[in-house]
């Protein structure tokens, strides 16, 4: 199995985040690549780096999934905000819509506060440059696949499953697993993307939610006390078209292996039934029981049997790197799924 990695991808690395109304250090950096790559390495896998991150097909298909003044909004914002006097040197707004804004405003500081959904999303000179080669390593995996793989891997940072069609959040610039199943849609009628991330793939959702090419399922902590708060009831089913197409597991806080690995079951079940030509994984590692994140309690040895649920499926399958944050296992968390994907 391929995996893929854009060095570039380095090149969004902010310092801190805005945590409880403090700032923190992020632990959204360059050093969960380094870590998962160790988990690739002990699992015999290697990574292979995927070519353009500028390219104007690149851009098409991230149209495909974003709107185009959000994707201008990334590439500009910095040089933007900087024009500001006294202007912090991450981007990160003060203003948010709340509650049915009306007009999208010109000035810097509204658009950040538009687009970026919560302080989670500091955007630095070269967090574009990030976020595009995370882009291009997604497409990079969804390409293998169509060329005939039975499955790829895209070792892809920042995230991407909270971004939404017009926004950032939760440390995801732009939606990776959206932006992959886009790219198998050129080639197949029906995708399905799973997603067992800690937190509820809220952005792929609102993506998808009124299309029926594109299933969408998220097990994840229930959102009532957790991020992102908002979206991720078992009553979000999708709308017109793709009524009946979006399916939400939220589990309690604290749940263990067991009731997690039962309901990405449940899900694997439910996606068979949209019997989709083509599969995408948002992989998040961050159901562990010590991740920073804290909201599940899964053991690093439950994800070889995460990693043998997934092989099961027979669809050609890209596997998305989304969530799992630095701790003391987090390679091994990597590995070990790996072990269970790779077996089956
Ligand atoms: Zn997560």
């Amino acid at each position: 199995m391929k995996c893929f990695y854009h060095p570039d991808q380095a090149r969004h690395a902010p310092p801190t985040f805005l945590l409880r109304g403090q700032p923190a250090p992020s632990p959204e950096g360059p050093v969960r690549a380094e870590l998962l790559s160790e988990g690739l390495a002990a699992a015999g896998l290697s990574l292979t780096a995927p070519m353009e991150t500028d390219s104007p097909t690149l851009r098409k298909r991230l149209e495909q999934v974003h709107t185009s003044r959000y994707l201008q909004f990334l590439e500009t914002i910095y040089e933007r905000w900087h024009a500001i006097p006294g202007a912090s040197e991450l981007v990160a707004p003060n203003v948010h819509p709340c509650g049915g804004a009306q007009h999208y405003p010109r000035h810097p500081v509204g658009q950040a506060g538009w687009h970026l959904h919560d302080m989670a999303c500091p955007l630095s000179e070269t967090s574009f440059r990030g976020a595009m080669a995370s882009a291009a390593t997604a497409v990079a995996a969804a390409e293998d696949v169509l060329r005939g793989a039975a499955r790829s891997y895209a070792l892809c940072r920042p995230p991407g499953h909270h971004a939404g069609p017009d926004n950032a959040g939760g440390f995801c610039l732009v939606n990776n697993a959206a932006l992959a199943a886009s790219v198998l849609r050129e080639k197949v009628s029906k995708v399905a993307i799973i997603d067992v991330d800690l937190h509820h793939g809220n952005g792929t959702q609102d993506i998808f939610y009124a299309r029926g090419d594109v299933w969408t399922g998220s097990v994840h902590a229930d959102p009532s006390d957790f991020y992102p708060f908002f979206w991720s009831g078992a009553d979000e089913t999708g709308s017109g078209e793709g009524e009946g197409a979006n399916v939400n597991f939220p589990l309690p806080l604290g749940s263990d292996g067991e009731t997690y690995l039962s309901a990405v079951a449940t899900l694997i079940k439910q996606l068979n039934h949209f019997q989709p030509e083509a599969v995408v994984v948002s992989l998040g590692l961050d159901v562990h029981k010590d991740d920073p994140l804290a909201g599940l309690s899964v053991e690093t040895e439950e994800f070889v049997a995460l990693g043998e649920q997934l092989s099961a499926l027979s669809q050609p399958t890209v596997v998305i790197q989304e969530g799992g944050y630095p701790t003391d296992h987090l390679s091994a968390n990597l590995t070990a799924f790996m072990r269970g994907y790779l077996r089956g």
